[in-house]
């Protein structure tokens, strides 16, 4: 088999990512002018394990990433204690919010359950890395880029099932992914 044969076989991260072209898109939280209502919409709506946060839509670029059951937590306590949280409450995850009109609900601040720090590869890292990466940081996802804005996100079971349809696909094809 010729060298360049090989590494056209060679799996990139933007191959197993999520979504796919035909999917719907990501499902991101913005970093502030989100209500309490709209996260609780999104989290209804869909079953995934957790949300990257962006600073826009528009620049879609990464904040960091938050789990599912720390928004539901955070969320739920804080319409049970917090005075003043309430559907139309804008949610923050911004380490400053700005002042609020004293006409408007109180915000809730969720820094505190953000990771700042999610694990990040570019869309062209070759997957025999991005696997050997979750192997050895044990990682549950791991979040993709393009010139520093979020395109995707790739989960442990994602990878599994890639695996397995090369494994079914071409046996042989294993060894060079
Ligand atoms: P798992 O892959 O373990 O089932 P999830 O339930 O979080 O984990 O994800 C289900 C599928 O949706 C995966 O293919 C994953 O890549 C994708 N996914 C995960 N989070 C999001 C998200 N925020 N927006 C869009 N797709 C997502």
């Amino acid at each position: 088999l010729e060298p360049k044969e090989e590494f056209s076989h060679k799996t990139l991260a933007m191959d197993v990512m999520r979504p796919r072209r035909s999917d719907p898109p990501l499902s991101v939280i913005t970093q502030d002018g989100m209500s309490v209502e709209e996260v609780e919409t999104l989290i209804t709506d869909t079953s995934y394990s957790g949300f990257p946060v962006v600073v826009s839509h528009e620049s879609q670029r990464l904040v960091g990433f938050v789990l599912r059951r720390d928004l539901v937590i955070s969320i739920e306590n804080a319409r049970q204690r917090q005075d003043g949280v309430v559907s139309t409450s804008q949610i923050f995850f911004t380490e400053y919010t700005p002042p609020q009109l004293p006409s408007s609900p109180s915000p809730l601040k969720l820094r505190g359950i953000l990771d700042l720090s999610p694990f990040t590869v570019t869309d062209h890292t070759a997957m025999d890395i991005v696997v050997d990466i979750f192997r050895k940081l044990g990682l549950r996802q791991c979040l993709v880029t393009h010139n520093g804005r979020l395109l995707g996100i790739i989960t442990k079971k994602d990878i599994l099932k890639h695996m397995a349809q090369i494994a079914n696909r071409d046996p042989d094809s294993i060894l060079f992914n």
